[in-house]
């Protein structure tokens, strides 16, 4: 059994509190082996997959959750897509010469440091799309905070009033055999309880506060060995706590573009933008995500 590329959704002291714990590899690296990004870029876009992955975990939603980072550092966008079918693409914008700055400045070069401090000041916003006649829903929350976990934290504080606590990991290759991976875990007080109340507030707060010190012990050398399954690594933390394991989740790379789509969009240009994005006859375009090239000739796109 791959123990990576998935989420494992549990409920712990008596399914008051939700979890969820994702851990990924392949989608990570096969995104990654996709661009060709600085190390610190190759971290960032790693670290904000494992959120999108979790945030989107915690939502019933079936269609497309986007995270998407604006801001004005070295990296001023990030996206990450999650569909309801598991798969996940992601990418990212970044500046060379601003990334070379910022090392010099904290004279860190070559060390990984968390995704806020190269996303500079911005802003932070999930989407969900579940397509045509349905109500968009959309969070936002400023970038700020010591790691991306801070940033998610005091959304759900700020925005959706529920108590929330979540950690983010990330393993970043020593040498060429070694893979990126990237991992998160998240645990939510539930609002009610399916009308009996089983904890009073006292022995929920005392249930809460144990249950983060638990996770909070939860090491990276863990999350990131390949021979623990998530499933066990949840039973040493929560054996205790009356843990369920309620389903896993599988992801892998997917990649939503496609020549129709694009071509659609070329087709309802006016002739003169076509004609000023033409070279030699043809037009080029490589998607941002899975860098596939699609090309186009001006005959064909001006007919009709
Ligand atoms: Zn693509």
């Amino acid at each position: 059994m791959d123990n990576f590329d998935s989420c494992v959704s549990f409920h712990i002291s008596d399914g008051a509190f939700l979890g969820r714990f994702v851990r990924l590899d392949n989608v990570i690296n096969t995104i990654l082996n996709n661009h060709h990004y600085p190390v610190q870029v190759s971290a960032v876009v790693a670290e904000s997959t494992a959120l999108a992955a979790l945030l989107a975990s915690t939502i019933k939603y079936d269609g497309l959750f986007t995270l998407q980072t604006k801001s004005n550092g070295p990296v001023p966008m990030v996206v990450v897509d999650v569909t309801s079918q598991g798969k996940i693409r992601a990418c990212a914008d970044y500046d060379e010469e601003k990334i070379r700055k910022a090392q010099e400045l904290r004279k860190t070069t070559g060390e990984i440091e968390p995704a806020p401090h190269f996303m500079g000041e911005g802003v932070l916003a999930f989407t969900v799309d579940q397509g045509p006649n349905t109500e968009l829903y959309q969070g936002i929350v400023d970038l700020q905070g010591k790691d991306l976990s801070e940033c998610a934290m005091r959304y759900f504080k700020q925005s959706e009033q529920i108590e929330t606590y979540l950690q983010l990991y990330l393993q970043a290759p020593q040498n060429e055999s070694e893979r990126w991976k990237s991992a998160g875990i998240l645990l939510q007080k539930l609002p009610s309880h399916g009308g009996k109340e089983i904890l009073d507030e006292e022995s929920q707060k005392e249930a809460w506060n144990q249950a983060v010190i638990f996770m909070q012990s939860l090491q990276p050398a863990e999350v990131f060995n390949p021979d623990i399954s998530s499933q066990d690594l949840l039973y040493r933390l929560y054996h205790a706590d009356d843990l369920q394991i309620d389903k896993s989740k599988d992801y892998s790379f997917g990649c939503r573009c496609s020549r129709e789509k694009l071509w659609n969009t070329l087709h309802a240009m006016k002739p003169q933008d076509i004609d000023d994005m033409c070279e030699n006859g043809k037009i080029t375009a490589t998607c941002h995500f899975c860098g596939t090239t699609y090309s186009f000739d001006k005959g064909e796109l001006l007919a009709q």
